[in-house]
């Protein structure tokens, strides 16, 4: 069997599995009464679960900040920061009664294999990921991560159906066993997003561009062409709602900002410290090769750093010598998510771009890019190459387009 078909055998062999033990006579408590169902379709009991979801989210938070790591397992956050354990029980599982007669359909799959009491299953776990030699299961979703962004599920509860998932970036939604096909926007991308072989054999740069758009044709030679560099997609500039929806909160195609139109189908991501998704410290030798007055680098930053410090840096090579452009937290960018009503966030710098509000209204943030304007000090003069570094800080900076005039 293929890596990806047994993936999702063993998926959807436990959803079977939980509607057969439906029909089965379970001992215990549960032998005393008719047999019982081992999820909920109850909208009470999902909002019971989103909130202890939410508690697991701030643990977790608060886990990483103290340990500068993740945990092994949700039982690592007992008993700090999780004072009560039976946060790590689903509500409906506490109610059902048995939490090892719960957990029993799942024995043989990693995500559940915490050793602690816990019925949710952990996506980060650092069990061996069995469809790639050498992988953990964190190092797949690392990589799911890095094409999708932080929506990607890293706690997820089997108790409800829908299933209930706990993005990275805290987001709660509902989704099917296989939580990709919410992301799924093209029939074409739903195979590839399901491929453990496809993510494990090609490139960040690869997989980025089988779901980013084709260059616009009406793209000019103005509009540098980033594809060779693309290492992540517009979906890390878009968040999934409380209904499952992903909202896409970016411009995308050959857009106007400002006046200047610029070619956005995908990002080139660094890293940061302690990010989450192993991004590239730095982006060498994207070409320009340009004569130009003006040089427009539209681009943003994920998580905040001190006012003042400098984040990243571009380099630019051209036919005088080089250029360096530092560009500094609080002075040339913010970080991507904001909510647009608190007036804090009105401070400078003032975006480029912020998403309008019906993009913003069932999510309640907004997102922000920023335009970065260098002025040529000989204009006609050829540029030839840029560089993009990221000084390591918490803010980890991602470009999303650049633009020549
Ligand atoms: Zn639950």
């Amino acid at each position: 069997m293929n890596p990806t078909a047994s993936l999702r055998h063993w998926r959807r062999a436990a959803v079977l599995l939980a509607a057969a033990c439906q029909l089965l006579h379970l001992p215990g408590r549960a032998a005393e009464q008719s047999p019982r169902a081992k999820y909920s379709t109850s909208p009470a009991d999902q909002a019971q679960c989103r909130r202890q979801l939410n508690l697991i989210y701030g643990a977790i938070q608060q886990y990483r900040q103290k340990h500068g790591m993740l945990p092994r397992w949700l039982s690592d956050l007992v008993p700090d920061p999780l004072a009560d354990p039976r946060v790590l029980v689903c509500p409906f599982v506490q109610n059902f009664g048995y939490l090892k007669e719960w957990r029993k359909d799942f024995v043989t799959v990693p995500v559940f294999g915490d050793p602690g009491d816990c019925s949710y299953s952990y996506e980060l776990c650092l069990e061996p990921f069995r469809w790639v030699p050498g992988w953990t299961t964190r190092d797949y979703k690392e990589h799911q991560m890095q094409l999708l962004g932080l929506g990607v599920p890293i706690v997820r509860c089997f108790a409800h159906r829908p299933i209930l998932n706990l993005g990275f970036d805290g987001s709660i939604y509902p989704s099917p066993s296989e939580w990709e096909d919410n992301f799924v926007t093209d029939p074409k991308h739903r195979s590839a997003l399901h491929s453990v072989h496809w993510l494990a054999t090609n490139t960040p740069n690869q997989t980025a561009l089988l779901i980013t758009a084709p260059r616009p044709p009406e793209a000019g030679a103005g509009q540098i062409d980033l594809s060779p560099h693309y290492n992540a997609t517009l979906f890390h500039l878009s968040q999934v709602d409380s209904s499952g929806q992903v909202i896409r909160a970016c411009p995308e195609g050959l857009q106007p900002i400002g006046n200047v139109r610029f070619d956005i189908r995908g990002l080139v991501h660094l890293a940061g410290k302690n990010f989450p998704i192993p991004f590239p410290r730095s982006v060498q030798n994207i070409g320009i090769h340009s004569r130009c007055a003006t040089l427009y680098l539209l681009h943003g930053t994920c998580l905040t750093a001190p006012e003042g410090e400098v984040i990243a840096k571009y380099v630019l090579h051209h036919e005088n010598g080089t250029t360096e452009i530092p560009i500094a937290y609080g002075e040339a960018v913010r970080t991507r998510w904001f909510d647009p009503k608190r007036k804090a966030e009105s401070r400078q710098p003032t975006p480029a771009w912020v998403s309008p509000p019906e993009r913003v209204a069932t999510i309640s943030k907004a997102l922000r890019l920023y335009v970065h304007r260098w002025a040529n000090p000989n204009p006609g003069a050829s540029v030839h190459t840029l560089d993009f570094e990221s000084l390591m800080t918490e803010s980890a900076p991602f470009l999303v387009a650049i633009t020549v005039e």
